[in-house]
């Protein structure tokens, strides 16, 4: 069967703006395609054109200027994963980019396409989030920088206009002081997307106490968001397997305040606080 789509393949990133700036809203950016295929497959995509970003050098680099990690919206997850820098400044990303479906959806799928997919359960957003992670997101005409969690207004709803374009991240970069986690919870193992994911970043002063906390829980809240309350319970104490705990519920608590109680409350509860208890315990204990 003929695709009813036209595929245009830029050149630079100037030729991908001014493309979206004439044909936005007729347009679909595919950067890896392991979602936007699927999607167009199911015919939930209307248009005419996919624009096809994967090879634009401008969208492909990993850098870091002082504390701060610059992320390509194009790269892939086994680049993560491979990269130096990534590696060694935002270990928690690697490792949730290490547990994306599989080797095949890990060498093309991109986190720009996850944080644009705004999935509950991208796997990549709450380790973006632990970072302090800013999207960087451009037009023809414009460049906005905004909190992660602000380009993402709901379950696979961002705020994104038909003529912009996410280019890059921008991470705070930690130092080896941190200890880091990321944990998910997945239908069966091998090529599930998570149900529930949680990515965490800690560090302890000398006496053990607790000193920066940051927890970010995937699929449990309309928007991705930090779960602050549990992060300031915990942060100036010593932790032990109760303060865990405590802080476990107050995550729960946050999704049932946020996303109502549902069928699905029963189950989740339970499993969001094992794995918070999890992911914490890994870095706190
Ligand atoms: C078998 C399988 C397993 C999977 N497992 C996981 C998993 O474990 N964890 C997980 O999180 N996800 C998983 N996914 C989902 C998917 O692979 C990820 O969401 C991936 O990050 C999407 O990236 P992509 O580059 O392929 O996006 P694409 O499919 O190219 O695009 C996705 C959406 O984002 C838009 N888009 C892409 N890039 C940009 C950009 N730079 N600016 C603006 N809009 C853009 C597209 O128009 C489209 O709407 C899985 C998918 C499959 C098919």
């Amino acid at each position: 069967m003929r695709s009813r789509f036209e595929y245009f393949r830029p050149r630079s990133l100037d030729e991908a703006l001014g493309f979206l700036a004439a044909h936005g809203p007729r347009t679909s950016v595919m950067a890896g395609g392991t979602d936007l295929m699927i999607l167009i497959r199911r015919g939930d995509v209307a248009g005419k054109f996919v624009m096809d970003i994967s090879r634009l050098d401008e969208l492909r680099g990993v850098g870091k200027i002082d504390n701060v990690i610059s992320l390509g919206a194009a790269v892939t997850y086994t680049e993560i994963v491979n990269d130096k820098i990534v590696k060694e400044f935002a270990p928690a990303l690697v490792e949730a980019a290490g547990q994306v479906g599989s080797v095949q959806i890990r060498n093309v799928g991109t986190p720009g396409g996850n944080a644009a997919n705004a999935s509950p359960a991208a796997d990549s957003v709450p380790p973006i989030l632990v970072h302090n992670g800013r999207v960087i997101i451009r037009s023809a005409f414009s460049e906005r920088i905004e909190p992660l969690q602000d380009l993402i207004v709901g379950p696979y709803r961002t705020n994104l206009k038909p003529e912009e374009l996410i280019t890059g991240f921008l991470l705070e970069a930690i130092d080896g002081t941190y200890r880091y986690s990321f944990e998910r919870i997945a239908r069966r193992k091998a090529l599930a997307v998570a149900r529930i994911n949680a990515a965490a970043l800690a560090r302890l002063d000398s006496a053990g106490v607790v000193e920066d906390l940051r927890l970010s829980v995937g699929s449990i809240t309309p928007q991705p968001a930090r779960m602050t309350a549990a992060e300031n319970h915990l942060i100036g104490r010593r932790p032990n397997m109760a303060a865990i705990r405590e802080a476990a519920e107050k995550v729960t608590r946050e999704m049932i305040r946020r996303s109502g109680i549902r069928s699905s409350t029963e189950y989740k509860k339970p499993a969001v606080e094992g794995l918070v208890t999890k992911a914490l315990t890994r870095i706190l204990i």
